[in-house]
């Protein structure tokens, strides 16, 4: 299924973010987009409920990433999760969550988190999910049909030149 135009145009604003020296490493992109939206995005792993990827956690005055420890494919569940951030999906709120999950109740974590959105399945629907793995599928597509950084430029410039 071919992604939907509003994940086109999302992936086409965050590559237009892409720093135009150096290295564009889907890191560098998140902080981009952070930069853009005036807001920290920090990347953490940690240990996650089983079968759980990643979560996106949004405090007062930043964002945080976790992904679980390990994972293979973590950059797939990076672009997912900032996927969700661009396309808005904003998750439920903690006290929600907390109610939900004990482990969350603790004051401190209420009173500093607005809302999270937890692994590869949330609240909202699969259409979110599906929209956020379109994004994140189109994302790393176009990321690694980028120039991985000028020296390769340069080199297959070079390679031309001399080929
Ligand atoms: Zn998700």
């Amino acid at each position: 299924m071919p992604a939907s135009r509003s994940v086109t145009r999302a992936v086409g604003a965050v590559l237009d973010l892409a720093p135009r020296r150096g290295e564009v490493s889907l890191t560098r992109l998140v902080d981009a987009v952070s930069e853009d939206r005036g807001r920290p995005i920090e990347l953490t792993t940690a240990d996650l409920p089983p079968g759980v990827c990643g979560q996106w956690r949004q405090y007062v005055d930043r964002d945080v990433f976790l992904i679980q420890k390990g994972l293979p494919a973590w950059d797939r569940t990076l672009a997912h999760e900032l996927g969700h951030l661009v396309l808005g999906h904003e998750g439920i709120p903690v006290v929600d969550a907390a109610l939900e999950n004990t482990e969350m109740a603790s004051s401190d974590l209420i009173s500093y988190m607005l809302n999270q959105r937890t692994g590869c399945m949330g609240p909202n629907g699969e259409d979110l999910e599906q929209e956020a793995e379109d994004f994140a599928a189109l994302l790393l597509y176009r990321l690694g049909r980028l120039p991985s950084d000028r020296a390769s430029i340069v080199q297959v410039r070079l390679g031309e030149a001399f080929g």
